[in-house]
């Protein structure tokens, strides 16, 4: 398995299928002045295949796909099957808004996709159209529905806390776990860029400390479960008698840096070293200029492993200024 030089064992890689995407929330995708990469940049499904086999090569296990909304790209199916077929390759998991999982879920349960995060903000139909914009929430909630009919499970359910928004709604989302056998867990926002998404991500952050304290206020006494996977960047609790499991991602309060065990792709074809930094390392340029044999691509996926940076620094102030979360994938 690869060690960047912080000692670090990396070896999951989750990969941008496309920096567009059906909704526009608040704290992601302002509603005017997005510029999009032009479609020819993004890589193909057969160019996809080669950096995941040169991952699975030098000892990457997992694959995530994620945008943007990785649904719409028409390829997907494509992509799926492509990366299955990759040996050492142990699971392929997607994020996703869920809004196009009516019909996409039986198809890529079997084209060998393994499980979904869902992200859903609110359980409330208003207050979800205002912080996803274009969704409605039974769109969502047939996507959820046909995901775990599907067999993609266990359902992680991923929730963004916005002050002012739906900092009320994690006391119903995390009740969902009572009946059900989901992960519900609550994201801290991070600010990306300097635009109103970022504005808005530092204006209206709830400390996740806040959420649990909301939870158990209600729901009760929240108790620890022991971390299966170290890299797990969640903290995962269980209501009494619950069947689910609450977690909280703290990318902010309670950075997990140290146990980093990441690699992302963009659409474009970049390894991006670290979500909440700039640093990249071009791949592209070789699938398309004749050197995408896989000691080549290995090669340029273990130099960006030993770049990848300690550990970001929001607290400095300091964050993604050339990206924003859509173009890297979450
Ligand atoms: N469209 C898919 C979705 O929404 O799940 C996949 C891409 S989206 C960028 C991945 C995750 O990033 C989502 O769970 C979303 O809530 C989260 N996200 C987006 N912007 C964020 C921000 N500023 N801070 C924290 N999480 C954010
Ligand atoms: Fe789209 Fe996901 Fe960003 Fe929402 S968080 S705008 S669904 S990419």
């Amino acid at each position: 398995m690869p060690a960047d030089s912080f000692g670090r064992q990396i070896d999951y890689l989750r990969i941008s299928l496309t920096d567009h995407c059906n909704l526009r929330c608040v704290y992601c995708m302002p509603l005017q002045g997005l510029t999009f990469a032009p479609s020819e940049a993004y890589l193909t499904p057969a160019e996809l295949e080669q950096v995941v086999r040169a991952a699975a090569d030098v000892g990457f296990r997992r694959v995530r796909l994620t945008g943007g909304e990785p649904t719409l790209r028409p390829d997907l199916l494509d992509i799926v099957k492509r990366i299955r077929s990759v040996d050492g390759i142990d699971e392929i998991a997607m994020t996703t808004n869920a809004v196009l999982l009516p019909d996409l879920a039986a198809p890529l349960k079997e084209a060998g996709l393994d499980r979904v995060n869902i992200h859903v903000d609110s359980l409330d139909p208003e207050r979800v159209r205002r912080v996803m914009r274009f969704a409605t929430f039974d769109d969502i909630w047939r996507g959820v529905c046909a995901a775990e009919g599907a067999g993609l499970v266990p359902i992680k359910i991923n929730s963004v806390v916005v002050r002012d928004y739906n900092e009320q709604d994690v006391i119903d989302l995390a009740r969902l776990t009572i009946e059900r056998d989901w992960h519900v867990r609550f994201v801290e926002l991070m600010p990306f860029g300097s635009g109103e998404c970022a504005r808005l991500s530092l204006s209206k952050y709830v400390p996740n400390h806040e959420t649990r304290d909301r939870i158990e206020s209600v729901l009760g006494p929240l108790e620890a479960l022991p971390k299966e996977n170290l890299a797990d960047e969640s903290k995962n609790y269980k209501i009494a008698h619950a069947r689910g499991v609450v977690g909280f991602i703290s990318p902010v309060s309670e950075p997990y840096c140290d146990t980093c065990n990441r690699m992302r792709l963009t659409a474009d074809g970049k390894f991006h070293l670290c979500l909440l930094n700039d640093d990249e390392v071009d791949v592209k340029a070789a699938l398309r200029s004749g050197r995408g044999d896989i000691e080549t691509l290995s090669h340029i996926l273990l130099q960006a492993v030993h770049a990848k940076p300690t550990g970001h620094k929001l607290h400095e102030g300091i964050s993604t200024q050339h990206r924003q979360m859509f173009q890297i994938g979450g």
